[in-house]
């Protein structure tokens, strides 16, 4: 299983995890932010957990390029 996590409240919207792994990232139009796509919110902790594994290099990419490193990527 593969568990992305983003630490949304710190995100300083910088685009570069939608240009890294856009099948898994979005800005938000509304307040500029990431947003994981089909994550779970708990607590300011969004998690998407997939048995796909084609997420873990594009999402370990944007983890790598994230300026504030508030993206995880487990493999369980
Ligand atoms: S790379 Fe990090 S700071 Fe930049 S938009 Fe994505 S989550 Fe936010």
């Amino acid at each position: 299983m593969v568990i992305i996590t983003l630490q949304r409240d710190k995100c300083i919207g910088c685009n570069y995890c939608y240009e890294f792994a856009p099948e898994y990232f979005r800005m938000s139009k509304k307040d500029g932010k990431s947003v994981l796509l089909k994550s779970n919110n708990r607590k300011g902790f969004h998690t998407l957990k997939t048995p796909n594994t084609d997420a873990i290099e594009p999402c370990e990419k944007a983890a790598d390029a994230c300026p504030v490193n508030i993206i995880s990527v487990k493999v369980t």
